[in-house]
């Protein structure tokens, strides 16, 4: 008798992208595949916009299954099932056992089925009915509400099994990683950087990232802090490049030769202009950062338009219309929040003015710049760019 548990996931928003869809499929499939690589052996293929998730070993810990399955972009939704023999007597007997916890809890319950073997003797009507009848004997507190149930039992009898299961849950959503490009994120160690990096990797961007390192007036802690916060977002954004950007001499060069009240603007110019270099290298079309609107002064409307003007590669803000506390509630959510409020100093903490200019004028930066050859340390500071490799699974 087969008797197995699975996964069945929903494909979210995948499912409208007409011709592309096998290829989002197909993306998806593989990101759950890879995603799934230390906990086992699996069989995954897509049905009808859904997505089985099967283990090929007994003893896989589906519970561990089942939440890095709730990692991977392009999932709406998600529930674990349990097949069994297309046999009524199974049907019901893999029902009141493997559901019986959710069943005891409940209040009310109802029974939907669906049937996509059309030589199964029952239509779908009449399998809910036996099932509905069998449940309500054995869990004697439970009433039916076809209306509002407390859950709902589904019976899907499939070509080659029957699965059962009740209510799935939210999956995280979005588009698979890989789908909509490459783009080049900038990472620092607050609490901003990786939750912007989380949001675009959710509408399908393959991402590498970039961090600015001033050492020593910012720390190795500093670094390892971010590099921690990389390994804690490859669980959503799968392996991710870190580029560390020696940045020491172009703070100072800004410390020494340029006006302190632009001084966070043009270092934050200079960012740009590297990571839109390194991008170009890495084949990223997109930069993005975690700048939230008015949060900071160099994050006004003006401040952001004279940092966006120092390149000409789209600049993505996710979070620009967002309050802090959104942005910390999902910082939590994807578990980066503890380490991003270790106390390490950030370069852009290190060399703050005392009065920035909050409605900067960009051809009085450009001129307030003009002390410095960006260009030339620019470059220096790309070649010499460390980069590291974070994975998922080490
Ligand atoms: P975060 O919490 O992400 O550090 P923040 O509120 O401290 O953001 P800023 O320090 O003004 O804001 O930085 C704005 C954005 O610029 C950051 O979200 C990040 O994308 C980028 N950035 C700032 N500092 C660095 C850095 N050292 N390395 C890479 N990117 C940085
Ligand atoms: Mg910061």
């Amino acid at each position: 008798m087969i008797k197995m548990e699975v996964i069945l996931a929903k494909m979210g928003e995948v499912v409208l992208k007409g011709l592309n869809r096998r290829q989002f499929e197909q993306r998806m499939i593989k990101n759950i595949k890879y995603r799934l690589v230390k906990l086992g052996k699996f069989r995954v293929y897509s049905v009808q916009s859904t997505v089985y998730i099967e283990p090929e070993d007994d003893g896989t810990d589906m519970d561990a299954v089942f939440e890095a399955a709730g990692q991977v972009f392009g999932i709406i939704s998600l529930c674990r099932a349990y097949s069994c023999e297309k046999d009524m007597d199974a049907i019901i007997g893999c029902a009141r056992e493997r559901l019986r916890g959710e069943l005891m809890e409940a209040q009310s319950f109802k029974v939907e089925s669906k049937r996509s073997d059309k030589s199964f003797p029952l239509k779908s009507p009449e399998i809910s009915k036996m099932v509905g009848g069998e449940l309500a004997e054995s869990f004697p507190h439970l009433k039916v509400d076809v209306h509002n149930p407390g859950v709902t039992v589904y019976v899907e009898v499939r070509d080659y099994a029957a699965f059962v299961h009740t209510d799935p849950v939210p999956g995280a959503g979005g588009l698979p990683i890989g789908t909509s490009g490459k783009a080049m994120s900038l990472l620092s160690g607050g609490i901003d950087s990786p939750v912007s990096t989380y949001m675009m990797a959710k509408r399908g961007l393959e991402l590498e990232t970039i961090h600015f390192f001033s050492y020593p007036y910012t720390s190795e802690r500093a670094k390892q802090k971010v590099l921690d916060l990389a390994k804690l977002l490859t669980r959503y954004c799968g392996n991710l490049n870190v580029h560390v950007v020696p940045f020491t001499k172009i703070q100072e060069e800004i410390r020494d030769n340029c006006p302190e009240e632009y001084s966070t603007l043009i270092m934050r110019r200079s960012m740009m202009r590297v990571a839109e270099l390194a991008a170009k290298k890495a084949g990223c079309d997109a930069l993005i950062t975690g700048e939230s609107l008015g949060q900071v002064a160099s994050q006004t409307v003006r401040a952001m338009g004279v940092t966006g003007a120092a390149v000409l590669l789209p600049v993505f803000r996710p979070l620009v219309g967002m309050d802090k506390e959104e942005i910390v509630k999902i910082s939590r959510g994807i578990g980066t929040f503890e380490t991003s409020i270790l106390p390490y100093e950030d370069c852009c903490t290190v060399f703050t003015p005392k009065h920035p200019r909050t409605k900067p004028v960009l051809e009085e930066v450009e001129r307030a710049e003009s002390g410095v050859d960006f260009a030339a340390l620019e470059r220096e500071a790309l070649e010499n760019i460390e980069t590291v490799t974070v994975t998922l699974h080490h």
